[in-house]
């Protein structure tokens, strides 16, 4: 059964897929409030608007002495009649023909015009020398110059960082709504699969991809529950599946997709849901099977290790991101010389595992001496891809390609 994943038989690129995604796929948890101190890195679900002005009042920027330009007499000199501190206004504002001494973030006192600073006064008993040249407003903020009163500060869909919760604070928010973070169900799938830190029977390797695409899933966010490895069985794969279904937003799992006899997860997913194959035209990576387990999306990676990631990075973190309620920034792409020959088929979308260089001022990137897609310690050298378009063909050194940070593929 074709579920809401249906694709066409061809090969289908990223940029496809994506545009697929977001059109079919929208938050899939509830909202809840937080104080701020708890909000870092949470989804936002509302926009902030500010019910005031920041600054709330005409401040100094410095600490100086404020007065009004038109009193200034020839010798420049005025007597000091106050003093205003921060949090302390003057009541009455600025008497005719005087000056007030003043300090940073104090309000500005009615009918002063400047604010001129300290290092370019000088005192001369209770009368103060003000420097010439001040333009009206010189050295005084504006109520509202950073926010004014009415705008949205912060859009929902937003990733929380630390300088959101301090422009929420400074709007006077001591909580935001924000998304419950995503219930995510993580498993591995293979009879030659183990847990690490017992000893391995022949024929077997570690697991790996449970490490990988949990650490994935939990940077972004998501809550994960580790359903361990599941043997290549039919009804056990199955049974786990539909108990995952019952508390999670989200089910991920890798290997047992592609077309073999020993590949369960297919089937045991058609049971009790829908799945559709997406044959990607990317390298690496393979199909990724897409579908729902009782109305529960469902995410079947390949099980190479380094196709595991690749695929996550490119197709499940869109996806999560928009179960998530995240709004899409986008990946910052940075453009860098090649530091290598590559031959390149025109055809498939190629990420290569790739480091930056510095070479003077110049920015290389490095690839890793293999492509192949089970090649781990390719991915623990690199700092990032070089994403070689499907029309590109062969990359000589000192072409410009196209370089994206694991900084930016993984949040
Ligand atoms: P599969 O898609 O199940 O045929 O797996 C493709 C390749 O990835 C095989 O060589 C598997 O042994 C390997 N593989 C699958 N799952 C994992 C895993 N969890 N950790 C490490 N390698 C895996
Ligand atoms: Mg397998």
């Amino acid at each position: 059964m074709t579920g809401r994943f249906a694709a066409g038989s061809g090969l289908m690129s990223v940029d496809e897929a994506l545009a697929r995604l977001s059109v079919r796929l929208g938050p899939a948890t509830g909202t809840e409030s937080v104080g701020l101190a708890r909000a870092l890195s949470c989804i936002l679900a509302e926009d902030v608007v500010s019910p005031i002005n920041v600054p709330p009042h005409d401040n100094s920027a410095m600490d100086g002495w404020a007065f009004r330009r038109a009193d200034l007499p020839a010798d420049r000199r005025l007597p000091v009649v106050g003093r205003v501190a921060a949090g302390h206004p003057l009541s009455g504002g600025l008497p005719p023909g005087g000056a007030v001494r003043i300090f940073t973030g104090a309000p500005m006192p009615a009918g002063a015009d400047a604010v001129a600073m300290q290092e370019d006064c000088k005192e001369d008993g209770e009368c103060v020398i003000l420097p010439p040249h001040l333009a009206d407003g010189d050295n005084i903020r504006r109520a509202g110059e950073d926010v004014a009163e009415g705008t949205v500060v912060l859009p929902a869909g937003i990733r929380l960082r630390p300088q959101d919760l301090g422009i929420a604070a400074a709007t006077g928010r001591t909580a935001l709504l924000v998304r419950r973070p995503l219930r995510a169900a993580v498993f591995s799938t293979g009879d030659e699969i183990c847990e690490p830190g017992a000893p391995l029977p022949s024929g077997c390797i570690y697991d790996t991809n449970r490490f990988t695409a949990g650490a994935l899933l939990r940077g972004l966010g998501a809550e994960v529950t580790d359903l361990g490895i599941l043997p290549d069985r039919l009804e056990v794969i199955r049974a786990a599946l539909a108990e995952a279904a019952a508390g999670h937003d989200l089910i991920l799992t890798s290997g047992g997709v592609s077309v073999g006899d020993e590949d369960h997860v297919k089937p045991a997913v058609l049971a009790l849901g829908s799945l559709d194959f997406w044959r990607l035209a990317i390298k690496p990576g393979r199909p990724v099977a897409l579908g729902e387990v009782q109305g529960v999306p469902f995410i079947g990676l390949p099980g190479n290790p380094v196709a595991v990631m690749v695929t996550f990075m490119l197709i499940a973190r869109p996806m999560v991101l928009r179960l998530m309620g995240a709004g899409d920034a986008g990946l910052i792409r940075f453009p860098v010389e090649a530091g290598f020959a590559f031959r390149h088929k025109p055809g498939r979308r190629e990420f290569l595992r790739a480091r930056l260089v510095r070479d003077g001022d110049r920015l290389l990137a490095a690839k890793f001496s293999s492509e192949g897609s089970g090649v781990l310690t390719s991915m623990v050298w690199s700092q990032g891809l070089v994403d070689i378009p499907e029309t590109r063909g062969d990359v000589a050194p000192g072409e410009m390609v196209e370089f994206v940070s694991y900084a930016e593929l993984m949040r």
